[in-house]
Parts: C-alpha cells; sequence; structure tokens
C-alpha cells in the first residue's frame, strides 16, 4: 500500500507560498526581511480525498497526524483475508 504525505504548507496572505527558508519565532513572527507573516495554513494529502486549510498551524498539524495516522492503521493491517488466516495460523501454533 503506497504511503500518503500530508505536507504543512504556509501561504502569505497575498496567496503566495511560504517556503521552509522563512524562519519564524516560535510565536510566529518572521524572521526573514521578505516574509509578510504567515496568514494560512494549509494541508493536502497525496491520498486526493483529504485537505484542509485554516488560519492555526496546530490546528492543521493536529488534524493532519490524525488523517495520516488512518492510512499508518490501514497499512499495518494484513493485505486481505489471506494473510489475515495466516497470521491467526500463526497465533495459535
Ligand atoms: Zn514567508
Ligand atoms: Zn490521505
Amino acid at each position: 500500500m503506497a504511503r500518503h504525505r500530508a505536507p504543512l504548507i504556509a501561504h502569505h496572505k497575498d496567496g503566495s507560498q511560504c517556503p521552509p527558508s522563512h524562519k519564524h519565532t516560535t510565536s510566529g513572527k518572521p524572521l526573514h526581511p521578505d516574509c509578510p507573516g504567515r496568514y494560512l495554513f494549509e494541508s493536502v494529502c497525496t491520498c486526493g480525498t483529504w485537505k484542509l486549510s485554516g488560519g492555526i498551524k496546530s490546528y492543521i498539524n493536529d488534524e493532519r497526524k490524525r488523517h495520516l495516522a488512518t492510512h499508518r492503521t490501514a497499512d499495518e493491517l494484513p493485505q486481505g483475508p489471506a494473510a489475515l488466516r495466516r497470521l491467526l495460523r500463526l497465533d495459535a501454533s
């Protein structure tokens, strides 16, 4: 099963992307002279069925991790009934 990623992307108020080179203080103040500050945070999962945007980074980040966790759970499950039966047999012996 494919691994999905949902990078958290910050945008400036004018809609342009705030690149990782724009460092910020822990309170969110821009340290880069060209950075007007982060206005909107957006995360889009590579699975194509999930995306979220908003102004609160911690919220987007939490929801992002929660969504990615649903992919991880699916990845760790056996790939179908045959694999599941094999797993159960191994457990029983
Ligand atoms: Zn920036
Ligand atoms: Zn996803």
